[in-house]
């Protein structure tokens, strides 16, 4: 394995900072010297490699995770007048994507332990105009498929998997990413494997990949002709040198999901027993969680933006994981949400705190992270 060269700061520990070594800068220079930047040989091998890892028959490559999931929900046909079911605990894109179409956004709260979409609670919003649901798998935790999978299957709309953040995790032993109609990952650099910028789509329908490679790519006919368009598409490619990166992060993708585990689990050992912190599974039956993020929930009686920054003085980054989608200034101004719509996610939004994780991360600074953010719990709490 070789030794990571992107420098990480010397004075705070960083929150994500992604694995780069010699590999990615080799293939970096020879896509540039072969002098082909787009549509070239490493966009088909890394779109390969994702489909035989996820184990789908299909994979296509987008310039970012939120293109994948716009393109993904375009491909399936949605427009005005249909709604699509959503998680309100998510990266804001998740719902953005909805608008994007012209559709509406239906949340339903989240589950407290899993903090994904509550099976138990889909059904109650169902009506004649709902079309898909885009569940998320928070953090790399999967989906309750099966339950979800069987309202999907009553009230016969279609599922889009937001598999963003959750690269490699498995429900009963299959890999995220094969339960959607379609589903779409993220490059970013802090999620498990890093282009840049950069997603994929993936699915085992032939129709919708070959509509996916046109409408990606300007609506192109299938005709060969470069000039002619016979769909209104986009342009959503991944260029050839993010490309020449993901599939070189590919080839480590095994030690790099092993490495960020194994942090998360060494910081579950140290947090254990301290009091008014919860941490999120690891596993459950047979739900793996592929860690992208590592978040803890602190008891409500700890101001938890006071820990915040009472880290960032102590050199140790954090950050509040997540905020509530409905809450955002943008939708409540234009869809007059207000708190108290879902509380479990406003709940968690409130107490949820991401700390350092990053492969290659030691023993001895998840322990200082740990001890840091004790001191920092006993000074931020909040006075009856
Ligand atoms: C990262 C992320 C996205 C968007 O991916 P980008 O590549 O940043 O556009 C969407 N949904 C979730 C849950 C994410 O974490």
């Amino acid at each position: 394995m070789l030794p990571r060269i992107n420098k990480l700061p010397k004075d705070i520990i960083a929150l994500s900072p992604p694995y780069l070594t010699r590999d990615e800068e080799k293939v970096l220079s020879k896509v540039i010297r072969s002098g082909i930047l787009g549509l070239g040989p490493y966009l088909e091998k890394f779109e390969s490699e994702i489909a035989r890892f996820v184990g789908t028959r299909y994979a296509v490559a987008t310039s970012s995770g939120t293109a994948g999931l716009h393109l993904a929900l375009y491909t399936l046909g949605l427009g005005r007048q249909d709604e699509v079911i959503t998680s309100p605990f998510s990266f804001v894109a998740s719902a953005n994507v909805i608008l994007y179409v012209g559709a509406r956004p239906v949340f339903v709260d989240i589950d407290p332990v899993t903090l994904n979409i509550d099976p138990l609670k889909i059904e109650a919003v169902i009506g004649k105009r709902t079309r898909a649901i885009l569940p998320v798998h928070i953090f790399g935790y999967p989906i309750d498929y099966e339950k979800i999978a069987r309202i999907a299957g009553k009230y016969k709309f279609g599922i889009v998997e937001d598999a963003c953040e959750s690269l490699g995790a498995t429900y009963k032993g299959r890999m995220v990413g094969n339960f959607g109609n379609l589903a779409v990952f993220a490059f970013y650099a802090n999620k498990q494997i890093t282009t840049g910028e950069g997603g994929m789509i993936v699915t085992d329908d032939k129709r919708s990949y070959s509509l996916l490679k046109s409408l990606v790519n300007q609506g192109r006919s299938d005709s060969g002709q470069w000039l002619t368009h016979d769909k209104l598409g986009f342009n959503f490619r991944l260029d050839e040198l993010s490309a020449a990166v993901g599939y070189v992060q590919m080839k480590k993708i095994r030690m790099l999901l092993a490495g960020r585990r194994k942090v998360a689990l060494t910081y579950q050992n140290y947090l254990k027993n301290l009091a008014d912190i919860r941490t999120l599974p690891d596993r459950m039956g047979n739900l793996q969680r592929s860690w992208q993020t590592f978040v803890v929930i602190l008891d409500e009686k700890i101001d938890r933006n006071s820990v915040i920054s009472i880290l960032a003085q102590r050199g140790i980054a954090s950050k509040p994981y997540l905020p509530s989608i409905h809450l955002q200034p943008y939708w409540r101004k234009t869809f007059g949400y207000k708190p108290g719509m879902f509380p479990i996610s406003e709940a968690v939004s409130k107490s949820s705190l991401a700390l350092p994780l990053f492969v290659g991360m030691t023993d001895a600074q998840v322990a200082r992270v740990c001890e840091e953010l004790e001191a920092a719990m006993g000074l931020s709490a909040k006075k009856r």
